[in-house]
């Protein structure tokens, strides 16, 4: 509306309602008012816990990943190319440390090169998402390997939404370790993030929010969708793998979603059988290889064991080579990675486009 300031009734009105949030609690976590409790999440949704103390700089609508103001900065400052953005090497890498490849998720190249970054102190903490089992898992600071170690893999999370505990999410917030007493002492950080959380940090550096000015180094996990699930969900997908979802050991994503039971079964479910249990926010989003990072991580491309990983900048490369050089991390040759992973950005790009225009269309109808 013309003349209105920017705040969280316009993030509101032009993210929220439209059904278009991302989910990713960016704006509850760095709200300039954080102490006067003006948002909390409820239902899966932010919302305003106490209008009133609203200091209406429209801070939280401006680094929400779904709000354009910033986007077209954001995509001239990482020179983005349609479909997978700019870089500089698309290469296949895994690490050679037997400890992390017994629990990561891929390659384990994002544990490897933390570790790397620790070792050789280019940073002294890294924001994760730590995995406390398959079904529970908290956002940290970590600063040494056996952190590293806790947060490798990925895990299926109870929700933090507080009114549905009961609800599970391959989703995991990352944003509440970077506003905690853990930073103090710290200088430099690396984040590991979807699309979405990566987005909301450039946002917060383009703005110089606090403490975006700590992250030197961003992974980027390529990511089609995540998944919410109630109590029909869960049934639905324990129909698929024909066992109870305690069975579980291991959950990765790459074009489908594959799932290791303890019992040794491998299930691999296409994404378009999974529609029921899409995280809605999912469905509108558009960023598949994760343009605004330093280096971009995912299993696609890659033969199982291999973490493909899309190097975007001059000083990326030299970092991936110096980890490659020291023994950390070692390398394959590996062709056609490009053309497959540009599909699946174009496919999630085109079902994020329409997605996106039906639900705004439908909220001003
Ligand atoms: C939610 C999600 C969706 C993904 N979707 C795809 C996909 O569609 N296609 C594809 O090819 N790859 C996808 N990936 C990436 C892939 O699963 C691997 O994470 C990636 O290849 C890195 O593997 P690795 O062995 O090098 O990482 P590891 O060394 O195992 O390290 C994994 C890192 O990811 C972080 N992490 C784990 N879970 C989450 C989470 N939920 N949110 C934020 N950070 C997390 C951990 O903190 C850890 O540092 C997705 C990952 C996640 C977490
Ligand atoms: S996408 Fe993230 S920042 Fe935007 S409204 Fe939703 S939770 Fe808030
Ligand atoms: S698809 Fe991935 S990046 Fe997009 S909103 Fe969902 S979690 Fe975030």
């Amino acid at each position: 509306m013309i003349g209105e300031r920017l705040s969280f009734r316009t993030l509101n009105r032009e993210v929220i309602e439209p059904k278009i949030c991302a989910a990713c609690f960016g704006c509850v976590s760095f709200c300039t008012a954080n102490k006067l409790n003006v948002l909390e999440i409820k239902d899966d949704k932010p919302v305003y816990c106490d209008e009133e103390n609203c200091l209406e700089d429209g801070i939280c609508y401006l680094i929400c990943p779904r709000t354009e103001d910033l986007e077209k900065p954001l995509k001239t400052r990482f020179q983005f190319k349609e479909p997978i953005g700019s870089y500089v090497s698309i290469r296949s890498l895994r690490t050679t440390d037997k400890e992390v490849a017994s629990v990561c998720c891929d390659g384990g190249v994002v544990t490897s090169l933390l570790k790397f970054m620790l070792d050789t102190k280019r940073i002294d903490g890294a924001a994760l998402s730590k995995k406390r089992s398959l079904w529970n898992n908290e956002p940290m600071i970590a600063t040494k390997l056996k952190d590293l170690l806790e947060c490798a893999g990925s895990s299926l999370a109870q929700s933090r939404s507080i009114s549905d505990l009961g609800d599970l999410t391959t989703f995991a917030s990352i944003f509440s370790a970077l506003k905690g007493t853990d930073l103090r002492d710290l200088t430099k950080l690396a984040v590991v993030g979807t699309p979405c959380q990566i987005l909301t940090i450039r946002k917060m550096q383009i703005l110089r929010i606090v403490p975006s000015h700590l992250v030197h180094f961003t992974i980027g996990l390529f990511c089609f969708e995540n998944f919410l699930m109630n109590d029909d969900g869960r049934k639905y997908l324990e129909n698929k793998i024909s066992a109870d979802l305690d069975q579980i050991k291991r959950i990765n994503l790459k074009d489908d979603f594959i799932i290791k039971l303890k019992n040794g079964e491998t299930f691999h479910i296409d994404l378009e059988d999974l529609d029921p249990i899409v995280r809605s926010s999912c469905k509108a989003c558009t960023d598949f290889t994760n343009y605004g990072s330093d280096i971009s991580v995912g299993g696609l491309g890659s033969p199982d064991g291999y973490t493909t990983t899309i190097v975007r900048t001059r000083a990326a490369q030299r970092l991936v080579n110096h980890a490659i050089h020291l023994g950390y991390l070692d390398e394959i040759e590996q062709k056609g990675a490009l053309r497959t992973i540009e599909r699946m950005a174009e496919r999630k790009r085109d079902r994020g486009k329409r997605i996106l225009g039906e639900r705004r269309a439908n909220s001003t109808t």
